[in-house]
């Protein structure tokens, strides 16, 4: 199989969910006796993808890119697609990559498989594991179109760095791109200037309504800051304007899956665990003993999260400093 693997950037770099999608393509390469060619949209350094093992890069410049329009994208991938004769487009499962991948499927009919937690081509087809019921079950599907699209969950796929890190050849790839394909123009990107984003964190301290009020956030906030973690959120907080939707952890928020998953005052309904059940360990703080959290946490804490958190800020503090 011929890979394409959408690699996306932010300030000239190369993202996390890039060497990821890097690893997947390279493990499907693998299974098929294929090969990998990563898709860059603007300039971007990307000598890093070589220390992950891709050695082929397209970089596709166009002025209408610059306007950062999602449909503009899926037509820029999908030219790379047909120019590469890839037959699977992988991209992340970022906010960015669900926004492209049914635009690009659609263009180059192609079967999607959305959200993916696994893939394998060690059958010759390309089969995607994709959870379903928000993380109830797993649901296995085999695309069957020539061409086929998938993304990769986030955190998942674990990136790989290669025995022997690859020199990367850039090429240049100019899509023909007309008004048209822009449908809407990115104008302003306001950012948490300074703070860790909860998709590609590798800890993160949560809290739900059992905080009370967005005044008490400064205790998930100083311990986060601590364990030099994200902070994260319910959608129950979210919505009631506590925390901006960033944030939110979740089946409509982002799905995460740090080393440590701290929730303090999160009940555990399913929709939350929908987006952090895949957390490597899992602590719940909860003054009920009966919460549903309490069911997929590795250590449970039955207190209240006023009296816990600062106590834990404290211990974690006396560790770090010592
Ligand atoms: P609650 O359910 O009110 O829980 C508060 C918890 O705090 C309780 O368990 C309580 O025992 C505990 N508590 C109270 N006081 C203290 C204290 N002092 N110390 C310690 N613990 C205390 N939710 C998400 O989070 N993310 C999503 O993406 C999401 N998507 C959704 C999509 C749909 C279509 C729907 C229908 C719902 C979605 N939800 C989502 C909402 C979800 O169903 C829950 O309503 C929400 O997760 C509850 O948030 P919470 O746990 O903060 O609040």
């Amino acid at each position: 199989m011929k890979i394409l693997a959408y690699l996306e950037t932010l300030d000239g770099a190369l993202k996390k969910t890039a060497f990821e999608t890097i690893t997947a393509a390279l493990t499907l390469a693998k299974q098929s006796g294929g090969s990998v060619v990563g898709l860059v949209i603007g300039s971007a350094d990307t000598t890093q993808a070589g220390v992950y093992g891709l050695a082929d890069c397209l970089v596709a410049k166009h002025a209408l890119l610059e306007k950062q329009s999602t449909s503009a994208f899926a037509e820029t991938i999908a030219q790379a697609a047909k120019a590469e004769n890839a037959d699977v487009v992988i991209l992340p499962a970022s906010s960015t990559g669900k926004e492209i991948a049914p635009r690009l499927a659609v263009k180059l009919e192609a079967g999607l498989a959305p959200d993916t937690v696994a893939l394998d081509a060690s059958g010759g087809n390309l089969v995607a594991t994709r959870p379903v019921f928000a993380g109830k079950a797993r649901l296995n599907v085999k695309i069957t179109t020539a061409k086929k699209v998938a993304t990769i969950r986030p955190n998942v796929f674990t990136a790989k760095k290669a025995d022997a890190a690859a020199t990367v050849t850039n090429r240049d790839f100019a899509p023909t791109l007309a008004d048209n394909h822009v449908k809407a123009t990115v104008t302003s990107v306001s950012r948490n200037t300074g703070k860790l984003d909860v998709a590609e964190a590798d800890i993160i301290v949560s809290g739900g309504r059992g905080l009370k009020g967005p005044e008490n956030f400064h205790l998930v906030e100083s311990l986060a800051g601590t364990l030099g973690a994200a902070v994260g959120a319910s959608r129950a907080v979210v919505d009631a304007g506590w925390r901006p939707h960033g944030e939110q952890v979740g089946q409509t928020g982002k799905t995460v899956s740090p080393t440590l998953y701290i929730a303090a005052g999160i009940s555990g309904a399913i929709q939350h665990l929908a987006g952090m059940s895949s957390s490597k360990v899992i602590v719940a703080i909860n003054k009920d003993k009966d919460a549903p959290i309490f069911q997929i946490a590795d250590y449970g804490i039955v207190g209240d999260a006023f009296e816990v958190l600062p106590k834990l800020t404290e211990k974690v503090k006396s560790v770090v400093h010592r």
